[in-house]
């Protein structure tokens, strides 16, 4: 985020802070913003949405107390409400040889094809050099507890995310020293190659591109004008995302470049086992054991769900394997309505028998002669 971006939004204003509130209060106001205005809440409420993503921006900014100076600095610098347009270049570091790339090379992805779309003639982009950018999408993995998974949660995130060096504000030249133009393409970024009929034109190897060259680098960046920041960001998690699932967070990413909207944080989801709990779906699946004489002679048995037990009753005569659906104790779901918990019995058989078990059984079988084979018996012979 640079500090022209930082200028143009008002993050007290978003939170309804005073700019000297504490971070107790900042905290406090921003939980029940984030509760009230959560789209879990609010489904299909795109005002209500916007708001929720910029209460999380003007939050993740305000809670860093390191983000929050900077911050005010801009703030103070640039006076705040400042719109785009009119700035001069530098992105808003005063003093420091600001080099940016996307700016060389035409904005929007920065890509070497730029630089040869202009060249053979396309618009290129050179015409809106200052144009709003949009920051770059960001990947990362979080990994959830099963249950956490299922009800959804609120985790941080580390982030490292790569952002212009701020000792030589993202030139890679030494303080007091700049980066000279390159001697190979003099300048230019691209060298001129001839082959047969065609000429080609290709991104110069010695600056790779960039049409400058860093005598003397900077010791923080060791000359690339880049450095990696941790940022640490607090991702609300839907209820019933999916081992491998990746959730896209709108304008979670890196900050947008001169008033452009950010990019979105993916994240894939990893879900790791429960003990007890299975997953199909929006269902969930337990398997509980029960004794033969509760299987044939029926009975309430209770049975964990993720939210406290309840009370299944097995009919007399139920066989090993049978399923049993609980309503409504699955996954949450948009929808409203969550999935099951399907319960599937499995008769549990006793691996010692004390004599007096042994005779009680030995007394049943002689009771029930029935072979359970029976239909088996012309298959065998
Ligand atoms: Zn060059
Ligand atoms: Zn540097």
């Amino acid at each position: 985020m640079s500090a022209r971006d930082y200028a143009e939004k008002d993050y007290y204003a978003a939170l309804g802070v005073s700019k000297d509130a504490s971070s107790a209060d900042i905290k406090k106001v921003y939980r029940k913003l984030a509760r009230d205005l959560h789209p879990d809440k609010n489904p299909g409420d795109n005002n209500a949405e916007e708001r929720f993503k910029s209460v999380s921006e003007a939050y993740d900014v305000l809670s860093d107390d390191t983000k929050r100076r900077e911050y005010d600095e801009a703030r103070s610098l640039f006076g705040g409400g400042l719109r785009t347009g009119g700035f001069p270049s530098g992105g808003g570091q005063p003093g420091g040889f600001n080099f940016d790339l996307g700016d060389l090379l035409g904005n929007q992805g920065g890509g070497f094809g730029d630089v040869l779309g202009g060249l053979f003639g396309g618009q290129g982009r050179r015409a809106q050099p200052r144009a709003p950018r949009r920051g770059a999408d960001v990947d990362a993995e979080v990994t959830l507890a099963f249950a956490d998974a299922v009800r959804g949660v609120t985790v941080p995130l580390r982030l490292s995310t790569k952002g212009a060096c701020p000792t030589c504000s993202g030139s890679g030249a030494a303080p007091g020293t700049s980066p000279k133009a390159c001697e190979v393409c003099g300048g230019a970024g691209v060298t001129n190659r001839n082959q047969g009929a065609f000429g080609f034109a290709e991104p110069c190897r010695a600056c790779r591109g960039t049409g400058r060259v860093v005598e003397t680098p900077c010791p923080t960046c060791r000359g690339t004008g880049e450095t990696t920041k941790e940022r640490t960001l607090t991702v609300r998690v839907p209820a019933g995302v999916k081992d491998g699932q990746r959730i896209r967070l709108a304008g979670r990413g890196s900050p947008g470049e001169r008033g452009g909207p950010a990019g979105d944080l993916m994240v894939k989801v990893h879900v790791t086992r429960h003990p007890v709990f299975g997953r199909t779906g929006d269902n969930l699946t337990v398997t509980v054991p029960v004794t033969y004489p509760e299987a044939a002679l029926g009975a309430n048995v209770k049975v964990p769900t993720l939210d406290g037990q309840v009370t299944v009753k097995v009919p007399a005569g139920t066989t090993n394997g049978r399923v049993f659906r609980v309503r409504g104790r699955g996954v949450p779901r948009k929808s409203g309505t969550p999935g099951d918990l399907l319960v599937t019995v499995e008769v549990a058989v006793p691996q010692k028998l004390s004599n007096e078990q042994r005779e009680a059984l030995e007394k049943y079988a002689a009771l029930a002669p029935d072979d359970p084979r029976e239909h088996l018996r012309e298959v065998i012979l």
